[in-house]
């Protein structure tokens, strides 16, 4: 056989090879529980399951194992030190490696006093909250600078930083010799009998998951997993997005403070090397092997953990040798076949016997919402244009809305927008066109605060707004679409329009109950105008294309916008989704009294709606004017050379 002859035979069976896999791959697809059987387990067969191993967990003392009672206590503040991770992790998207440096804070503030001044740690142990928050503002303020991976970075730095200092400072905290013999007082007391202190780390333990939970649950929560989805539309929403995460920060060392209370209480002595950085590393595992996304899947974590890694690892069988390979296999596998975690194979088996049940009692299941996949993947949800039509009331044309003088913007040597000034009446309908290039989004990104500009001022109904950050623009009434969606993903439409209503006004900073009523309302509202309503407890990610244009749209104005900024608002529609959308534009524009300043590239769209038209040319004004003056314009003519230009119409 040639050389080449062996190429193509390899080729063709590597073909079938990969044909091969794939029908696996499909077939296990195949015998994946329904989306509706997923949904079914975790609001029907969570609560249940979740019941009743609290319930266990609540009476492991009674079975008087005490190596068994040990154990879980172990995992009951590990797996409550998991679940304040979590709240950065899973809801904030904030990856933290920070949460043995937090525990120590809690943990020193117990046994400190209690060896120098002999005072009783439960007396001490409100103070772990206070301790671990306090820890957490400051080191907060220093690592919520850095971004991202940065971000990760500068806490593992810190962790290492604080640990060092906590490790050498041996008059205060008696580094590797520790804190030995922290216990309560007092033979006769309650703690003396480790039922009852099992019973008390269990009882902190529930009331801080309870106080948690509560606080996922509520509109700040809802705020959180808006940052963890998109950090710009947060911005856009009115929220100063450090704030937001400091805040939970703050949270989450005061509840990891806590934790590391209930660990000196538990372990009675405190020494320096148990909470290196290398824990905030295993509480960070614990974390993803238990499940992110779900509340309890921290603390199934932890809880796991803790029985591995005594009976496991500390064990002396072939398994305890081999631990390192074992957990890192374990890892991979989390990792990259089963992100849900424990937590995550706990719905899957519920969702089979949701399946299970249905086949044997052949009934289809109760669907849930509309079904997606009927619709054409391109269709708009937008109402009737009729109705949007006959709803159209008289324009008020009022004085400046928008004044822009001088804006620069340089790009290390290029400038990509030049001494532009434009002025953008209120309650009319203002274009801005130009060739790709031009400098139309950077002109958007300074008006809108999220660039500063190296020159110029920016008055925002005749405030001077210049350079300021985008949130607080929002707050003076601007709502703002950006050239490619930008939402909150794997929010529900609903909750992206109502997060953004409830952000404008600070109402995310309730840690407890609902969004605000009226916000509740206007978001009903707002979505059946964008004909979304039906579509309302889906998540972004889900809709179609054009009806994650309508929902940006729809968050641009929940948050009482008087001046809508579009960047392209008809950017990947198909004509006919185009010219309803130019129709919704047109008529909210009327029906909200707004001022509209957008940016679009289909002519046909800006010669039919805009009452003035800035040309943009290489980062400079070319011309600006009514539609028909721009149609005239010789200068404008000749930018748009070889371009679709139209002609002047006969009106
Ligand atoms: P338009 O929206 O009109 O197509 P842009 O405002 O996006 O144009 O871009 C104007 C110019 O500025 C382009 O040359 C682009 O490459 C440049 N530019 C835009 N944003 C940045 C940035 N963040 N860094 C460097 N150059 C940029
Ligand atoms: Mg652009």
């Amino acid at each position: 056989m040639t050389a080449a002859g062996v190429v193509t035979s390899i080729g063709a069976s590597s073909e079938r090879l990969r044909g091969r896999l794939g029908l696996i791959g499909n077939r296990i697809r195949r015998l994946e529980p329904s989306a509706e059987a997923y949904a079914s387990a975790s609001r029907f067969g969570f609560p249940p399951v979740a019941f009743a191993c609290i319930v266990l967990v609540a009476l492991v003392p009674l079975f008087n194992n005490v190596e068994w009672e040990l154990r879980m206590q172990q995992g009951l503040y590990f797996g409550l030190i998991a679940l304040s991770l979590n709240l950065l992790v899973g809801t904030t998207g904030l990856i933290c490696f920070g949460q043995a440096m937090f525990m120590s804070f809690g943990a020193y503030v117990v046994a400190i006093p209690f060896r120098d001044h002999g005072i009783n740690p439960l007396y001490l142990l409100p103070l772990t909250p206070v301790a671990g928050a306090l820890g957490a503002l400051v080191i907060g303020l220093v690592v919520l600078r850095g971004k991202a991976l940065y971000f990760s970075l500068l806490t593992l730095g810190m962790a290492q930083f604080i640990w060092a200092l906590e490790h050498g400072w041996l008059s205060l905290t008696g580094g590797t010799n520790g804190i030995p013999g922290v216990v309560v007082p007092g033979s006769l007391n309650a703690f003396s009998n480790p039922h009852n202190v099992y019973w008390f780390v269990f009882g902190i333990t529930a009331i801080c998951a309870a106080i948690m939970f509560v606080i996922t649950r509520s509109p700040f929560g809802d705020a959180l997993r808006g940052i963890r989805d998109n950090e710009r539309r947060a911005e856009f929403t009115g929220m100063w997005v450090k704030r937001y995460q400091l805040t939970a920060f703050v949270i989450s060392g005061a509840f990891a403070g806590i934790g590391g209370g209930l660990f000196v209480l538990s372990e009675t002595s405190l020494t320096s090397d148990t909470l290196d950085w290398n824990k905030s590393t295993i509480i960070l595992i614990a974390v993803l092997v238990g499940g992110t996304r779900y509340f309890f899947g921290p603390f199934a974590g932890g809880i796991f953990w803790v029985y591995f890694f005594d009976k496991v690892h500390q064990g002396s069988g072939v398994a305890g040798q081999m631990w390192d390979t074992v957990l890192g296999i374990i890892i991979l596998v989390v990792a990259l076949f089963f992100t849900g975690g424990i937590v995550g194979a706990v719905q899957l088996v519920l969702a089979y016997f949701v399946d299970l049940g249905h086949w044997i009692v052949r009934r289809p299941i109760r669907r849930a919402g509309p079904v997606l996949s009927v619709e054409a993947p391109e269709a708009v949800h937008l109402p009737d244009l009729a109705t949007i039509v006959t709803s159209v009331k008289e324009r008020v044309i009022g004085g400046p809305m928008l004044e822009v003088t001088g804006l620069t913007k340089r790009f290390g040597g290029l400038v990509a927008v030049n001494d532009t000034s434009l002025t953008v009446m209120r309650g009319t309908i203002h274009a801005i066109i130009g060739p790709n290039g031009a400098g139309k989004s950077t002109l958007f990104n300074l008006i809108t605060g999220m660039y500063k500009p190296d020159g110029g001022t920016v008055l925002l109904d005749g405030e001077d707004v210049t350079g300021k950050p985008a949130w607080r623009l929002i707050k003076r009434g601007m709502g703002r679409s950006f050239q490619t969606t930008t939402l909150f993903w794997t929010l529900t439409a609903r909750d992206n329009v109502t997060i953004a209503g409830s952000a404008v006004q600070d109402a995310t900073f309730r840690p407890a109950g609902r969004h605000p009523q009226q916000v509740r309302q206007r978001s009903r509202e707002l979505l059946a105008r964008m004909g979304l309503e039906s579509f309302s407890g889906i998540t972004a990610q889900q809709l179609s294309h054009g009806d994650q244009r309508s929902l940006e749209i729809a968050t641009a104005l929940a948050v009482n916008a008087n001046i809508l900024m579009l960047d392209e608002p008809t950017a990947g529609l198909s004509p006919s989704e185009t010219k309803t959308a130019v129709e919704l534009i047109k008529s909210l524009q009327r029906e909200h009294d707004l001022t509209v300043l957008f940016v679009e590239h289909d002519m046909e769209v800006v010669f039919g709606i805009a009452d003035r038209i800035t040309v943009l040319h290489r980062g400079s004004v070319l011309a600006e004017g009514t539609p028909d003056e721009i149609r005239r314009n010789a200068r404008v003519r000749e930018a748009y050379l070889g371009e679709e230009f139209p002609e002047e119409q006969s009106e």
